[in-house]
Parts: C-alpha cells; sequence; structure tokens
C-alpha cells in the first residue's frame, strides 16, 4: 500500500522512455526515489538513468500488471499511451495525473469541451465524422481552418490546412479517420506556453510562460520570459492554473496557448494541454532552482511543490537531427547547460538534445 508522502528509496514507475522518461528519472534520483522506466523498445534513452527496467508493449497486460506491482506510484511521460493500459496500471497502484486528465487531453474535442466549459476560450471548432458535417463545419467555422484528427496527433502530424479553394474531400480523405475537428485558423502574434504544476494537498505553482518557435512543426526555441506585457504573462499563468484545477490534475500539465493582438486588445486562446513535463519548460532544468521534472516528481510523490521562479532569463534551444554534432563547440559555451539524450541513432526531425542560454534576469 502507497502512503503519501513517498519517503526516499521508493519506486516511482514511469511509462514511455524518451527524453521525458529520462529527464524525470534523473530528477527523482536528485530526491532520492527510484525510476523504474516502462518502454517497448530496448534502447530507451530513460533506460540509462533509471533503476528498474520493463521492455514490454503497452498493450501487454501482464507486464503492466507486474510494473504496476512493482512502484510506490506510476506516471507517464507521453500522452499516446492506451488509456486501457494506464487504468490496468491504476487498479494496482495510484497514478497520477488521473486516467480521466489523460482521457480529456488525448482527445482534442474533449480537451477544447472541457476548456470552453469553464470560459477560456479557443478557437472556434467544430466536430467532423463525415464529408457531410466536415462541408457543415466548413461553412459555420469559414476559412481558413484547420482539420485536425482528434486523437493521436504531434508535432503538426495529423493536420491539414483548408482554404477556400481546398478539397474538401481530399482533406477528409487524407487523414482517413471519422474522429476529426475543424478549427478555425487563429491568426496569432505569437505562441507561447506555461508550465503548471499541482500537488496532493491541491497547491499549484505556474513557471513564466515561454515563447515557442516551430520548425517544421517541431519546436524550435522557447524563449523566458515571452515578451509580452506582465497582465498578459500573469493571465497566461492564472488559465493555466485553473485548467489544471478543473482536471484535478496532479503533476506538471504543459499548456500551450495562442497570442491574438486585434482590433479588440490582446487575446489569449488556449490550443492544446499536454498531461506531462513539456518541450517547452526544458529551460527550467538551467533557469530554476526546481525543475518542471522535479516537480512533477515532487507532486506525484505527494511532497510539497519546489519553487517556480527563475533566477535566469533563458532561451532553449532543441537539437534536431545533426544539429547535435555541434556538441563540442556548445560544450565550450560557459553560460549555457547543454542536455544529449543518449540516442544512439542520429535521424532527421529527430530531438537529440537540447542548450538553455541563461541571461540576467530582466523584469519580474
Ligand atoms: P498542434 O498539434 O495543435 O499543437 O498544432 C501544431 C502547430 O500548428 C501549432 O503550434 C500552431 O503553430 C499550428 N496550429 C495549430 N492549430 C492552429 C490553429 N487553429 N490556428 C493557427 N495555427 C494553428
Amino acid at each position: 500500500m502507497t502512503s503519501f508522502p513517498l519517503s526516499p528509496g521508493s519506486i516511482v514507475g514511469i511509462l514511455g522512455g524518451g527524453q521525458l522518461g529520462r529527464m524525470l528519472a534523473m530528477a527523482a534520483a536528485q530526491v532520492g526515489l527510484r525510476a523504474h522506466i516502462y518502454a517497448p523498445e530496448q534502447e530507451s534513452p530513460a533506460f540509462d538513468v533509471s533503476a528498474f527496467q520493463t521492455v514490454a508493449e503497452y498493450n501487454d497486460s501482464k507486464a503492466l500488471k507486474e510494473f504496476a506491482n512493482a512502484v510506490d506510484v506510476a506516471t507517464i511521460e507521453f500522452e499516446n499511451i492506451p488509456l486501457e493500459s494506464y487504468e490496468t496500471v491504476g487498479q494496482i497502484v495510484p497514478i497520477a495525473p488521473s486516467a480521466h486528465a489523460l482521457s480529456v487531453a488525448q482527445d482534442r474535442l474533449a480537451e477544447k469541451t472541457a476548456i470552453n466549459n469553464i470560459e477560456i476560450g479557443t478557437a472556434a471548432y467544430a466536430p467532423v465524422s463525415s464529408l457531410a458535417e466536415l462541408s457543415r463545419a466548413v461553412e459555420l467555422i469559414k476559412t481558413p481552418a484547420v482539420l485536425k484528427t482528434c486523437r493521436f496527433g504531434y508535432d503538426g502530424k495529423g493536420q491539414t490546412k483548408i482554404e477556400a479553394t481546398s478539397d474538401l474531400d481530399k482533406a477528409f480523405h487524407d487523414l482517413s479517420s471519422d474522429h476529426l475537428i475543424l478549427e478555425a485558423f487563429v491568426p496569432f502574434d505569437r505562441e507561447i506556453s506555461v508550465i503548471v504544476v499541482r500537488n496532493r494537498d491541491q497547491m499549484t505553482a505556474a513557471y513564466t510562460p515561454a515563447e515557442n518557435v516551430h520548425e517544421n512543426h517541431i519546436l524550435k526555441t522557447s524563449t523566458v520570459p515571452a515578451s509580452l506585457p506582465e497582465d498578459i504573462l500573469e493571465l497566461a499563468k492564472s488559465i493555466a492554473r485553473r485548467i489544471a484545477e478543473e482536471l484535478d490534475y496532479i503533476g506538471v500539465l504543459g499548456v500551450e496557448m495562442f497570442h491574438v493582438r486585434d482590433k479588440d486588445g490582446d487575446q489569449l486562446l488556449v490550443n492544446e494541454i499536454a498531461p506531462r513535463v513539456h518541450n517547452s519548460g526544458h529551460w527550467t532544468l538551467d533557469a530554476c532552482a526546481v525543475s518542471q521534472f522535479e516537480n512533477h516528481i515532487r507532486a506525484i510523490a505527494g511532497w510539497p511543490l519546489g519553487a517556480t521562479n527563475r533566477h535566469s532569463d533563458a532561451v532553449m534551444t532543441n537539437l534536431i537531427g545533426d544539429e547535435a554534432n555541434s556538441w563540442p563547440d556548445l560544450a565550450r559555451q560557459e553560460t549555457s547547460g547543454l542536455h544529449l539524450y543518449g540516442k544512439k541513432e542520429i535521424r532527421a526531425g529527430r530531438k537529440m538534445g537540447h542548450v538553455t542560454r541563461l541571461f540576467p534576469k530582466t523584469n519580474p
């Protein structure tokens, strides 16, 4: 039986073995906890730094049950774990975030509905399950718009832009799903994200919002603080906190938002939420006393949260594909934190590491 707070020596189970699992496992070790990583790939980056490992498919219920029986609490490092698998683990050991929070974040329609229900803005949207419904949705939402699969989309995969002249038949069939969402295209000024954390005592804390730039649909840089007025940064944090509260969330939640500046002034619209530590929060490893990874571990372990304020401004740059080969030069930069994920094979578009440059803090 698990009792909280977990004592040092307890075991945190993490479903997923990528770089997020790796950085979570290191954060667990830092506070005296041990990580058990469950991942299907033998060569998972998180295995290098974890006390225990399971190599098994995510739908292997026997392996999932053994894993659950071997840990004191379990969590996820990516959101496409099958919900039933997470529930299987949750029947044996406490899981955080909850299966409900995961189910909402796994489905763009459920996610947008939950967010709008608490009167937080998103792009206008409509569900699409057939070609006829797509035509009606385009009339309602107007063009330009973005047609997305509700599930399993990432890094721009599973979405297509709809212009006035688009071939709807082709767009619908290209996505080959009957569970789609049409979203109005948001003419955003910038994209920002907030890393928020909520613990078992229902305390929440949010890090300074980051401004994110994507290249080929993959996050390239996160700059902190986002170049927005202080009141908008505070609004972004309060939106993220309210979503975490609404979901009765435990752990770290990434909230991506569009900042729109139009004749009505500034507006923040939530694009999506990630029920896990987030790439746009990697800067917290170098610019905060307690990183998003440690705070996730603290939250799920029933510990108090660590401080989320930053001691420096930061620019985090992902090292994608062969950019990681520049590590000798990057290692020479004294004000940079270099993080390499130990992935054996460099592939185009693969996140191999990141570097965070620190600068003196400008404003609160
Ligand atoms: P997503 O997978 O929803 O995070 O989308 C990936 C990227 O596509 C976002 O970071 C935006 O740059 C862009 N995008 C997604 N949805 C919209 C939208 N409704 N309007 C404008 N750009 C969007």
